[in-house]
């Protein structure tokens, strides 16, 4: 990536890292080791172990460590997103890291036994749903998984033909396929997320798949209508009579927040894997890279973003770019077993800084 920007605001692609505890295993069985990673959160430093004496330091937009809330990691990597979102721009919140690391968690989590554990997905539309009003304003969803470059539609299993639109003048994307579902309260879409993971399971298990060789997509579109904002002064003769014939009409502006839980980004092992396995991991390997190569392109500020190469960054293109903003949370594990892993999320990390 370019060499580092303190400014911030202009930055068109965040990066944070994020940390999970050692699970009942790791405590057991590394035991005797230290994590492989060691993080400075005051000084946004991530430290990769080399070995007992020497490491590599990282610098990130943000650092969160095991102990970091999932109300502190939303406000941290998503909320930014959202309220551009509100203005009338795009935006992108992705979960990259290897299985097992905690993507899900920090995006789709639904905090059934303690509402503290809510993800970004929930909390994003909390915020939404607050400040939007319903009279004027239009909140609709679409809730898509990625497999194998194909699009599947898991608000409606059935629906097996989803293709991408993009408009040749404005480069917007749009699914003409794809079920859109409108929200009006929080519940129905914490609900619309249970079945699109219930259909996503069912698919998974019917290909003979695992949810992590494929991307979940949730797609949040939002319509709200400006005013003309000098639709209720009196015309300049002060008559308010002729008001009807002075109103602007309303301006209709319309924004899209994508929050993508990505494949699993460890290596999958070619050796001893079943027919499709290394199908899948060319594919995976062929979006994540593909999805590496755009954000690259954002960070440095390059004119030309190549999003033509997969279906995953073709789906994402108008996301990307121009006003829109790119938050990505890259998620690693403690285990010093995983070093390797966790070095090339590292990498991939630093890529689009
Ligand atoms: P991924 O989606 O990257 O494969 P998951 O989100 O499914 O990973 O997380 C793997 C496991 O680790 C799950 O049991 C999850 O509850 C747990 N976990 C992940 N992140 C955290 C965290 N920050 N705090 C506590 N548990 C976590
Ligand atoms: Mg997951």
């Amino acid at each position: 990536g370019s060499s580092r920007d303190d400014s911030t605001v202009s930055k068109r692609v965040r990066v944070a890292v994020r940390l999970r505890p050692r699970n009942a295993e790791e405590m057991v069985a590394d035991a005797d080791f230290a994590d492989c990673v060691e993080l400075q959160p005051e000084l946004k430093r991530l430290k990769l172990r080399k070995n007992n004496w020497d490491s590599d330091t990282y610098e990130f937009d943000e650092v969160l460590t095991e102990f970091a809330s999932q109300k502190r990691v939303y406000e941290v990597v998503a909320k930014p997103v959202v309220e551009s979102v509100l203005e009338g721009y795009n935006g992108t919140v992705m979960a990259y890291g290897q299985t097992g690391t905690g993507k899900t968690y920090t995006l789709g989590r639904l905090g059934e036994e303690d509402a503290a554990d809510r993800g970004i997905m929930l909390r994003a539309m909390e915020d939404i749903l607050a400040e939007i009003s319903h009279e004027n304003d239009l909140v609709s969803v679409s809730y898509l998984q990625l497999y194998m470059e194909t699009i599947q539609d898991l608000l409606n299993p059935a629906n097996d033909s989803i293709s991408i639109v993009e408009d040749p003048k404005s480069g917007d994307v749009s699914l003409p396929g794809a079920t859109l579902v409108e929200i009006r309260d929080h519940k129905s879409f914490k609900e619309l997320l249970q079945l699109g993971e219930a259909h996503r399971f069912a698919a998974n298990t019917k290909l003979n798949t695992e949810s992590s060789r494929s991307h979940a997509i949730l797609m949040v579109h939002i319509k709200r209508s400006v005013k003309g904002r000098n639709a209720s002064l009196p015309s300049e003769n002060g008559s308010m009579t002729l008001m009807g014939k002075t109103l602007k009409p309303p301006v209709v502006r319309k924004s899209k927040l994508v929050i993508v839980d990505l494949a699993g980004s460890e290596r999958i092992d070619k050796s001893g894997s079943e027919g499709h396995t290394l199908e899948e991991a060319k594919s995976i390997n062929l979006s994540l890279s593909a999805l590496g190569k755009c954000i690259n392109a954002l960070a440095e500020n390059s004119a030309h973003v190549p999003v033509r190469d997969s279906k995953l960054t073709r789906l994402l293109r108008d996301s990307f770019g121009g006003t829109a903003r790119t938050s990505l949370v890259i998620t690693i594990g403690p285990s010093p077993r995983h070093r390797g892993e966790t070095s090339s999320t590292i990498m991939f990390g630093q890529r689009a800084m």
